[in-house]
């Protein structure tokens, strides 16, 4: 794994004071944000505090890094604010709609393509849930529904029970996906009444829980995970691959193999989308491409998240092809 510049490793390890590990307060400022930290207790508690490297620490931790000005690496990078129809929903893809439910979240992930639109706006207004009802009504090539964010969870189950009512009445819906980082960064909110809405409508249940890192599987969150499938609910897994935290075949592998022993899918490893002040985050298009085929080599098929990435105005993710002269290496 790459070591993070000198510098901000010192400046870690100066911060990271053993006796503060369990303490609620924010503990770590490497340089000034646009995005504040936030690091909810039960991640807070798996972070190995001696470690400047540790996977989870550098998911949440500001670096002087993020105030680096990258050509090319911009505030909306997948163009959303023109794929809304109306406030809060967004129809990208050919028989799905998203539903931006909260703009915030329990944990900020400094890679996150939305940190400049999640809470960046504390003035922005509360989108009308029943103009967007509406209007996927009306939408007869809509069968799924995706509750987004920020993190969709972040929702009271009354309201998100009430939604899904109203969603399940629409005739033309057949399934309805959360994708939330909840299961594995606060897995006690997936509690009986979180299960209730999910599972007891007539929508098949799909929850996508973005783990980055197999230590982030932690025995909570295996039990979390085990209540969503005993529950009934198709559990998915999307990972981003971040430099210096999930960059190495090892890595990669585990997090399949453990994500797929507790009945995970692993269906995409998406390539960073190149959002302003995350930059050090990326892996170059060739490396990723090297990563995956020997991550191919290694896993069964059904283990193997398919390599994507996202640009605005294509139909659909585009798998990441490789290059002319990386397509000779026998991958
Ligand atoms: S939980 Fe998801 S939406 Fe929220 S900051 Fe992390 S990546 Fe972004």
């Amino acid at each position: 794994m790459p070591p993070i510049a000198k510098e901000q490793a010192a400046i870690v390890q100066q911060k990271i004071n053993p006796s503060s590990r369990q303490k609620s307060q924010p503990l770590l400022s490497l340089g000034p944000s646009l995005y504040p930290e936030r690091i909810p207790s039960h991640w807070r508690q798996r972070i190995d505090w001696n470690n400047s490297d540790d996977p989870l620490l550098r998911q949440v931790v500001a670096t002087a890094a993020e105030q680096e000005q990258i050509t090319g690496y911009v505030t909306d990078p997948l163009a959303e604010e023109q794929a809304q129809p109306l406030p809060g929903l967004l129809h990208k893809y050919a028989g799905r709609a998203l539903l931006l439910l909260s703009h915030s979240c329990p944990i900020h992930c400094r890679y996150c393509f939305r940190r400049h639109s999640n809470e960046a706006t504390p003035t922005r207004k509360e989108p009308s849930w029943q103009a967007a009802l509406e209007w996927i009504a009306q939408e007869n090539s809509l069968q799924e529904i995706i509750f987004s964010g920020g993190d969709p969870l972040m929702r009271s189950d009354q309201e998100l029970s009430r939604l899904v009512q109203q969603l399940a009445a629409i005739p033309h819906l057949q399934r309805l996906r959360i994708h939330s980082r909840m299961p594995v960064v606060t897995p006690k909110r997936i509690g009986k009444g979180l299960l209730h809405w999910l599972t007891g409508s007539r929508l098949t249940p799909i929850l996508v829980i973005h783990c980055n890192h197999p230590a982030e599987l932690d025995a909570t969150v295996l039990q979390a995970l085990r209540r969503l499938k005993e529950a009934g609910v198709l559990l998915l897994n999307q990972a981003v691959l971040l430099k210096g935290i999930n960059d190495s075949v090892e890595t990669l592998a585990t997090l399949c193999e453990r994500l797929v022993n507790h009945q995970v899918l692993p269906y995409y490893l998406h390539q960073l989308d190149p959002v302003a002040g995350a930059a050090h985050f990326q892996v170059s298009n060739s490396d990723a491409h090297r990563l995956w085929c020997q991550l191919q080599a290694r896993l069964p098929g059904y283990a193997l998240p398919r390599l994507v990435w996202e640009q605005p105005g294509y139909p659909s993710k585009r798998l990441l092809e490789p290059t002319a002269a990386e397509s000779g290496s026998g991958c």
